[in-house]
């Protein structure tokens, strides 16, 4: 367990330059993944072990990004279309998305009528339930008077 203090933003101190940089504004920032407050300097949490950036305005270490999975997904995907090509898959695949396309339209459609199937629904429960509660009203003048 380890407590330490946040320091407050500086503009609440009086007589700070504003032009001063974000991270002076802090003694600590903290992890975007554990939330431990850690040294401005640190570029590992030493509480989780997650790599930790810069500080943001929050007093946040922003999560650095990860380029190298984003290269790696790249060149996934890409290795993955060529082997699609190389699979001669290029000619269905391009026959194929045009009935693609007619499928999400007829999706759609559905999908419109289920919406308004919906609101239909709505609409005559909430209709059904003013007239009862009408023919109540009158039912229940007519008794008394
Ligand atoms: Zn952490």
């Amino acid at each position: 367990m380890c407590i330490v203090t946040q320091a407050l933003p500086e503009e609440t101190m009086a007589g700070t330059g504003k032009d001063s940089d974000q991270a002076k504004r802090f003694s600590s920032k903290k992890c975007h993944e554990c939330f431990a407050y850690i040294p401005l300097e640190a570029t590992i949490c030493p509480s989780c072990g997650k790599k930790v950036g810069e500080i943001d305005k929050n007093g946040i270490a922003v999560k650095p990004t990860n380029w190298i999975a984003y290269a790696i997904a790249a060149l996934a995907w890409g290795g993955f279309i060529f082997y699609l090509f190389l699979l001669g898959w290029a000619e269905p695949i391009k026959d194929f998305l045009p009935h693609l396309l007619d499928w999400v339209k007829e999706a759609g459609i559905y999908l419109w009528l289920l919406v308004t199937g919906i609101v239909d629904w709505f609409i005559e429960s909430w209709a059904s339930l003013l007239e009862w509660l009408v023919n109540g009203w009158k039912d229940f003048m007519s008794d008394i008077s």
